[in-house]
């Protein structure tokens, strides 16, 4: 059942797509919970995307429907990601984008990892 506003999980998602490989991805990280890939638009000099392999929408339906072992074997991969990437000892921003105020674009749940450069305290900003 959909909980976040954007509709129910749609298989023709790019993430989706790009999960069975039927659009290409600069990836950097897969296992068994989870897949993470450079953004195609970069907002920092390191920015990428770590997304579930599980069909979810969103944080909303990830937490409410995911296996205990879906989510620590996601947010692990996540925590793996960062560390791989060398971004551990300077330090990164991690941020999930939800439904419509959070301004997602892509429903299908993903954590983004800036990094690579010190990044503005202005996290949080109304949309203009
Ligand atoms: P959000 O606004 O949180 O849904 O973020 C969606 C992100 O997906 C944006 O940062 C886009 O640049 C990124 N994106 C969209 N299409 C692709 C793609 N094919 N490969 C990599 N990143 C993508």
């Amino acid at each position: 059942m959909p909980v976040s506003g954007l509709g129910p999980y749609d298989d023709q998602n790019i993430f989706a797509k790009l999960l069975r490989g039927e659009i290409p991805s600069r990836r950097v990280y897969e296992d068994e919970w989870a897949v993470a890939f450079h953004d195609i638009a970069p907002q920092a000099k390191l920015h990428v995307l770590v997304v579930p392999r599980g069909r979810y929408v969103s944080l909303a339906d990830f937490t409410r429907d995911a296996s205990d072992a879906e989510i620590a074997g996601f947010f692990r991969a996540v925590g793996t990601v960062a560390r791989q990437l060398g971004l551990e000892a300077p330090g990164y921003r991690a941020l999930v984008n939800m439904g419509g105020d959070g301004g997602q674009e892509v429903p299908h749940l993903h954590v983004h990892l800036f990094g690579g450069e010190p990044l503005s305290q202005r996290m949080v900003a109304p949309r203009g």
